[in-house]
């Protein structure tokens, strides 16, 4: 038998294949969680004048302590007209423009108001709360570099310097197609021999966080000319997803009808479990993959294989999976021939994430799996890994 491909080279197979969509400008209300194209730069001075950081007087800090006087006042967006000179004061809410003239601002808490007469009793620094121009960013500086994801925080920061438009990576379409003559939607009665079709959902669920545009068809029946329906019509989209029918069994129906509608296998057979049976191929530009039906074969396929090449597609730089390092709760036996990914309850001690396996890791325990918040990565390899080993885990 010919050895089966690592993860890792399955990965790589796949990102060899992935080539970055064509990329588009997107209105800043429509970029969440999307991928820069290009670098922004912000076009102003931020602060764009210099602004007060608290609720209080504008004062020179050469005529403090002191006793000065009340001359104007100014809100955030309705600056004053006026120059200060010595011995006067404006006052200023938090946000408003420090008047030219002032160097400082001292906070309302600190000065005792009589009337237009206002005195502060200690001496200040000179520059205190007073925001800088340009102290966050300068006009023509970076802001973010191409292939930043657009996280709420920098979407904010592009919003701040008064960008509206940012050239991002295209959204891929992925077409989701479920096999399976005992499949039956959640919601009506089951026949004798059918199961709830889960997979679909999980599948869509986690395409559209990794940002993509995800059409679910019907769940389609294991008979060849059902499948060459369904997977035309999906092909016209940048990435197919099946589920099922894709092991040895003589109702798997996916790689032999894919290859008649010219599908070109890249890869069947990773060692992994669960998730063996995971096959890979392309036609023209369109990325097609297998996943096995078992539910945790098919979301542990989903995050391995499926979702890197989503994020590839929109330009992400660093598609793979997201591991981050933990250590195990108690011991875990290894296998010697296969990459075991083992869902477990992630927790915090002082130091790191401790993950300790859920009991019911078979592939078809979805509803065992709903209690666990990871899945660890157990290399394959002899005997086990003791409580307290250092393991890499994707949270879920
Ligand atoms: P298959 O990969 O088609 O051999 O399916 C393996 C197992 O997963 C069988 O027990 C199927 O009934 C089950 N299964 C397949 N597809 C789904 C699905 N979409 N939702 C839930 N279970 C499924
Ligand atoms: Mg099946």
């Amino acid at each position: 038998m010919k050895a089966l491909l690592t993860v890792d080279e399955a990965l790589a197979r796949i990102l060899d294949r992935t080539t970055p969509l064509p990329t588009e400008v997107v209105p800043l209300e429509a970029a969440a969680g999307r991928i820069l194209a290009e670098a922004v730069s912000s076009p102003i001075d931020l602060p764009p004048f210099p602004s007060s950081a608290m609720d209080g007087y504008a004062v020179r800090a050469a005529d403090l302590p002191g006793a000065l006087i009340l001359v104007d006042r100014v809100a955030a967006g309705r600056p004053s007209a006026r120059v200060l000179a010595a011995g006067e004061t404006i006052e200023v809410s938090t946000g408003g423009v420090v008047p030219v003239g002032a160097d400082t601002v001292v906070p309302l808490e600190q000065v005792v108001c009589r009337g237009e007469r206002i005195e502060v009793p200690e001496a200040v620094v000179v520059g205190d709360n007073v925001r800088r121009v340009a102290s966050d960013v300068r006009a023509g500086a970076e802001l973010l570099a191409a292939g930043s994801t657009l996280t709420p925080s920098r979407l904010a920061a592009i919003a701040a310097c008064g960008v509206a438009l940012v050239r991002c990576g295209r959204r891929p379409g992925v077409a989701v197609v479920v096999t399976g003559t005992e499949l039956r939607p959640p919601g009506e009665s089951l026949r004798p021999g059918e199961i709830y079709e889960s997979n679909g959902l999980m599948l869509a669920a986690v395409f559209e966080a990794a940002g993509a545009v995800v059409e679910r068809l019907a769940a389609t029946e294991d008979d060849r000319e059902a499948h060459a329906r369904s997977l035309e019509r999906a092909l016209k989209a940048d990435v197919v997803v099946t589920s099922g029918g894709v092991s040895v069994g003589p109702h798997d129906l996916v790689r032999s009808v894919g290859a008649e509608l010219g599908v070109e296998e890249v890869f069947w057979g990773v060692a992994m479990r669960p998730g063996k049976p995971v096959a890979f191929g392309m036609r023209g530009t369109t990325l097609v993959f297998g996943l096995p039906g078992n539910p945790l074969s098919s979301l542990v396929g989903c995050l391995l294989f499926v979702r890197p090449a989503l994020v590839a597609l929109q330009g992400d730089p660093d598609p793979a999976p997201p591991f981050r390092p933990g250590v195990l709760a108690k011991e875990v036996r290894r296998r010697p021939e296969r990459d075991e990914f083992v869902r477990a309850r992630l927790s915090w001690s002082e130091r790191e994430p401790v993950l300790e396996p859920i009991g019911g890791q078979e592939s078809h325990m979805i509803v065992r799996s709903a209690a666990a918040d990871a899945i660890v990565h157990v290399p394959r390899g002899e005997g086990s890994l003791p409580a307290g080993a250092a393991v890499r885990y994707l949270a879920l």
